[in-house]
């Protein structure tokens, strides 16, 4: 069996091992001119880090954990404002958790399948055809192509029926400055303001960023001006960072995506592109993984229509879920006033307090094993 993968992010590098493994043939396309480094520092727990383990590449992910203390919040002028330790979060996850950067999960994903061709600079132009002019010859086409998905909008139609934008934008770039990775030390910065808030995390030396703000507006074409122009007068620290950042960051509207179904004839949806559920959900790598081992299940079992049905029954019900607190969560998240702001930071302190870690044990998600596959 023959399989096209759009995309080599989270979910089709997941797809591709699990594939390769059940003896498919595999070709991956990816649109970018090569692997992207880029993204933001994740949490990878439940489904993602049980996906991790079954597919032996724990040891890899685990390599890459950042080794992140506390997350501390602070003023502009830098004066601490509560926070909470990981050892809490580790604590009430059972040690199952690793905080790496979107890049090194993506790098050990690619490197689990050496022997699957992933073929940059390529998208598809019709969902017969590649950019390149290859014809399209497979038994499944996979749209693991992200939010603005081109396998949804050539199977489905365009995105604007299905991304449900939630009044925030995100950015994020990795910067080398040595003394604000020592000022940053071994802790996640965030730097919260009304309606605006910036997160420095350690990266292997590096520093890593993470933006966030209020905009129910299109995206724009030049992404670095508009961080300049949000993020003024938010302190050292981040006039540091937006000193550093590249023409070109990572950025883009926080949106869930909702379609009435993932498959049509032999084309079917992963990750994002199927079921995002944004930032404010938090675990889009760990449901992407989830969603991709899943489909290579069902795949072992039925034909290909049967199999892509079976698939988005057993994974919608957890999508679906994760959208409803990823909602939730987006009204409180960036609060829009300093009264939030500060009622958030103490509410998350809890999770140090004794007990503390059985509430962060109910608020967080299903394992695999949750996931009948
Ligand atoms: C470089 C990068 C940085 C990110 N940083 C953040 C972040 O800071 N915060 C956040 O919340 N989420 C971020 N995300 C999204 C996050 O990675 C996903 O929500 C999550 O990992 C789910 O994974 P996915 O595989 O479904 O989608 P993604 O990880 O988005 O992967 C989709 C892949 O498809 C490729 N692709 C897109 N369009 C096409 C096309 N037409 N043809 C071929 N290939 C295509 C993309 O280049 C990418 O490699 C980032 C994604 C990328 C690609």
């Amino acid at each position: 069996m023959r399989a096209l993968i759009c995309g080599a992010g989270i979910a089709g590098m997941t797809l591709a091992w699990w594939l390769r493994r059940a003896g498919w043939e595999v070709l991956v396309v990816e649109r970018a001119a090569g692997p992207r480094p880029d993204g933001y520092m994740m949490d990878l727990f439940g489904s993602g880090y049980d996906i991790a383990e079954l597919m032996g590449v724990l040891d890899e992910v685990k390599a890459a954990d950042a080794g992140i203390s506390a997350l501390r919040y602070t003023t502009p002028g830098g004066e601490a404002r509560g926070g909470v330790s990981y050892r809490s979060m580790r604590a009430a996850l059972d040690g199952r958790v690793v905080s790496l950067m979107r890049g090194d999960l993506d790098r050990v994903l690619r490197d689990a399948v050496p022997d699957v061709e992933v073929r940059y600079g390529t998208s598809l132009a019709d969902l017969d055809t590649l950019t390149d002019g290859t014809p399209v010859d497979a038994d499944l086409v996979v749209g693991a192509d992200g939010i603005h998905s081109r396998v949804r909008e050539l199977a489905f139609g365009p995105e604007g029926g299905f991304l449900r934008p939630l009044g925030y934008h995100t950015a994020s770039y990795l910067l080398a400055d040595p003394d604000l990775a020592a000022a940053v030390g071994d802790r996640f910065q965030v730097v919260p303001e009304p309606g605006r808030q910036v997160g420095l995390y350690p990266a292997g030396g590096r520093v890593a960023t993470m933006f966030l703000h209020a905009d129910d507006g299109p995206l724009v074409d030049d992404p670095r001006a508009v961080l300049r122009d949000r993020y003024a007068g938010m302190g050292e620290l981040v006039d540091r960072a937006l000193a550093h950042c590249p023409t070109d960051p990572y950025y883009d509207q926080v949106a869930q995506v909702v379609t009435p179904s993932w498959h049509r004839g032999r084309v079917v949806l992963v990750g994002d592109a199927a079921h995002a559920v944004s930032l404010m959900a938090g675990q889009g790598a760990s449901l992407a993984m989830a969603g991709a081992w899943v489909l290579a299940g069902e795949l072992e079992k039925a034909p290909v229509p049967v199999a892509l049905a079976a698939y988005e029954a057993r994974m919608r019900p957890f999508a679906e879920a994760k959208q409803r607190s990823g909602r939730r969560a987006a009204r409180w998240m960036l609060p829009k006033s300093r009264l939030g702001i500060s009622v958030r930071n103490r509410l998350l302190g809890v999770a140090d307090l004794p007990g503390g870690p059985a509430v962060v044990r109910a608020a967080t998600p299903g394992t695999a094993a949750s996931i009948v596959r």
